[in-house]
């Protein structure tokens, strides 16, 4: 089946035009960790350094006033892209760390208190995870995980409802784990948390690039994303979080622009989402990340979850039959979202990324960010092969034959 995006993408291009002098070949099956970018957001943001470089929200030139409206825009395409109520809503930052970082340091530093917990899910990666321990040194709040089932990964009601109790205050979890593909029930999460007063806080780092999200519809407090997982540059990500909340929260870095006021002693805070956004923006970026949400919107999240579905099918259903692989997590490849993580017995999982590299397939392997989840499933480490709308199905077929090998390429008969 031809894959009429691939040629979006300078990246695929290249390999499938045979004239990529670094990638000659290569099967990409790393999205997880950073999806490729097509032609239009470098275009997008190549457009943006030519014809409206200058420091937005400050000049009183029109090349300024181009710039700031280029980057205003770049924020209602995001608040449109998640279903934000407001513009204002969408603080940037440079990616999902740093939206959770701001809500740990500004929210959760601030009105948590020793009693008090946070609670979030045993397959966090560590970004929605270090950050709330840090929160509970500053004020002693406790940390509680959500556990999920070992094999099938969910997280059950009688969970939800044993660990989120009146001492929650805030409720944190990933959308669709970077591990186990799976996507948690955040409708109830966000309900549970509510019903005792708590805020709910949702990792959308692997889930925005793979479903149509509506931060309204999951009822969340704060949502964040990186826009490199989706299709977008390195170095930029948003925060979603409901205005009368952020409003009600401090800054989280000081300087310039986030101000109203500056006296020599004190000073005020500009509106949101500005007083959030301190220093020289990332304009250039937030114009190529909104350029990707466009891209991903026209190629349609149903055509997506659709091509997800069938390559993650054909992968899974391959696996199955080679002995020795084992799948972490579902064995159903409509519950990973196009991520398949396993590991071959006898074979390191380190060994088994070396390997296929040099048949020039890119997967990742190790603890993927989420030790703690490791720990409770006691693996040291895992192979994760990440598929998205630019895959193929030629390239299933291809690392499928590679895998069946591998065994016999560490010295295994059988
Ligand atoms: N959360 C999840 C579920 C992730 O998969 C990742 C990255 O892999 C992150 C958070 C952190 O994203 P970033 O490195 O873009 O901040």
């Amino acid at each position: 089946m031809e894959n009429k995006y691939r040629k979006d993408f300078p990246f695929f291009k290249a390999i499938d035009e045979n004239n990529s002098k670094h990638n000659n070949g290569l099967i990409y099956f790393d999205t997880a960790a950073t999806a490729q970018r097509p032609y239009l957001v470098l275009d997008a943001m190549s457009h943006f350094y030519a014809t409206a470089n200058a420091n937005p929200l400050r000049g009183l030139y029109s090349l300024s006033e181009r710039a700031t409206f280029a980057y205003e825009d770049a924020r209602s395409t995001v608040a449109k892209f998640i279903n934000a109520n407001d513009n204002s809503e969408i603080i940037f930052t440079r990616n999902t760390t740093e939206s959770l970082n701001l809500i740990a340091y500004s929210y959760g530093v601030n009105n948590l208190k020793e009693g008090d917990e946070i609670c979030i899910s045993i397959m966090e990666h560590h970004s929605n995870i270090i950050p709330w321990q840090m929160v509970c040194g500053f004020t002693g709040a406790k940390l509680v995980y959500l556990e999920c089932d070992k094999q099938t990964g969910e997280i059950s009601d009688e969970e939800i409802s044993k660990k989120i109790t009146k001492k929650t205050k805030i409720v944190s979890c990933v959308h669709v784990s970077n591990v186990l593909g799976i996507t948690n029930p955040i409708k109830k999460l966000s309900k549970a948390a509510h019903d005792v007063g708590a805020i709910m806080i949702v990792d959308g780092a692997q889930s925005s690039p793979h479903f149509k999200i509506d931060v309204q519809d999951l009822d969340a407090d704060f949502f964040a994303l990186s826009g490199h997982k989706l299709c977008g540059p390195m170095g930029i990500g948003a925060l979603y979080g409901k205005k009368e909340l952020l409003e009600s929260m401090p800054p989280f870095l000081r300087g310039g622009e986030m101000i109203e006021y500056v006296t020599r002693e004190t000073a005020t805070w500009a509106e949101v989402p500005h007083k959030f956004e301190a220093g020289t923006v990332s304009a250039g970026d937030a114009v190529g990340m909104a350029a990707a949400m466009r891209y991903l919107n026209n190629v349609g999240f149903d055509k997506i979850q659709e091509h997800d579905l069938i390559l993650t099918k054909r992968l899974m259903d391959g696996m199955k039959s080679i002995p020795h692989v084992k799948f972490v997590g579902s064995d159903d490849p409509s519950k990973r979202c196009g991520i398949v993580t396993f590991t071959i017995d006898g074979v390191h999982p380190h060994d088994i990324a070396s390997l296929l590299s040099e048949e020039k397939i890119a997967i990742r392997a190790g603890h993927h960010c989420a030790q703690p989840l490791q720990q409770y499933l006691q693996i040291n480490a895992s192979a994760r092969a990440s598929l998205y709308f630019y895959n193929t199905e030629a390239e299933i077929d291809i690392f499928l034959d590679k895998l069946s090998q591998l065994r016999k390429w560490s010295g295994y008969k059988d």
